[in-house]
């Protein structure tokens, strides 16, 4: 039996595969043996249209980030966090987006790659699974330069994606890959200065400024959205009368920052910007109804934001056999 994305599993096939034509009884035979578990997570991945674009959500992974790490009265989040059934500690996931405009195949944020242990670094070998073909990606536009979001360019020193450009903020090229900051950084954080320089290095010559009216081409721009890093950026696309906007590191918790917006994480480089872009962000997003794409949001990170009063609230995006 053999099949492929494009051809879902014929009718005969899946009878086959439940014994039904193969002469089995459809009542349990004690001869047959037990279905083993299968101890291993399935591929994540998600797709959708946006006006003539296509999109693919992929799944890095999951990541712990402890409720001590957000600004605010700690009972309050307790309450939050606790009311959404999230785990505890709780985890959030890591996401990256591949848009097909049709013309190019842009990907945004990368994963992880090895950098940051094995709960992470899925999504390369999602966008295989999802049926694209990584050198096939013609630019990666990254949101800001933090291992979970550049670490799967790079795989021993070789870049992953060969033939992609890469764009990314001039404000976070000159703070993660300048060796003099790097050299006046606390001894702990020298390690991200050293990972971002070592991801960055194998595209060295096909490195590219964001331009400064942040048109990359129809339909594609990037939008700053300063805080969580000095350069974040988000990026918006648009075909047809439909939106999205890559928004990056605006949420790292869903059930706390839609409700209370000015909660912040302590990676934020500068936490009033970046509780000011979220709230930015947010008001775009709902005004204008856009389609949202958030790193960690939970899988697949796509939804929409409704205005609440003070608050918002989230919407995910629904899974349709329409394309
Ligand atoms: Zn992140």
């Amino acid at each position: 039996m053999s099949h492929d994305l494009k051809n879902p599993l014929t009718r005969r096939e899946i009878m086959i595969g439940g014994g039904l034509l193969a002469g089995a009884s459809v009542f349990p035979s004690p001869l047959l043996a037990k279905m083993p578990f299968a101890k291993a997570q399935a591929p994540g991945f998600f797709r959708r249209k946006l006006g003539n674009f296509e999109v693919t959500a992929v799944l890095d992974g999951d990541l712990e980030l402890e409720l001590k790490l957000y600004s605010g009265d700690a009972a309050e989040i307790a309450k939050l966090s606790a009311q959404s059934y999230q785990p505890s500690p709780p985890r959030a996931h890591c996401n990256a987006f591949a848009v097909n405009t049709g013309d190019k195949l842009y990907l945004v944020d990368t994963g992880s790659g090895v950098l940051m242990g094995s709960s992470l670094g899925r999504a390369v070998e999602n966008l295989v699974l999802a049926g694209i073909n990584v050198d096939q990606i013609d630019a990666i536009l990254l949101t800001h330069l933090h291992p979970d979001h550049f670490g799967g360019m790079t795989m021993e020193g070789r870049p992953v994606f060969k033939n992609a450009e890469i764009y990314v903020s001039e404000a976070d090229a000159k703070f993660w890959l300048s060796p003099e900051v790097a050299d006046k950084a606390p001894p702990e954080m020298k390690q991200f200065f050293t990972m971002a320089m070592d991801a960055i290095k194998p595209y060295a010559h096909r490195l590219k400024p964001l331009p400064k009216n942040g048109e990359i081409a129809r339909g594609v721009s990037a939008i700053a959205l300063t805080g969580h890093t000095a350069g974040h950026t988000g990026y918006l696309f648009a075909s047809e009368k439909e939106q999205l906007l890559v928004w990056g590191d605006i949420i790292h918790n869903a059930a706390l920052q839609f409700t209370r917006p000015e909660i912040t994480l302590a990676f934020d480089t500068d936490r009033t910007q970046a509780a000011a872009a979220r709230m930015r962000a947010f008001d775009m997003a709902a005004n204008d109804k856009l389609l949202v794409a958030g790193m960690h949001l939970p899988f697949p990170g796509l939804g929409f934001v409704e205005r609440n009063g003070t608050q918002y609230r989230y919407h995910p995006d629904f899974w349709s056999t329409k394309l």
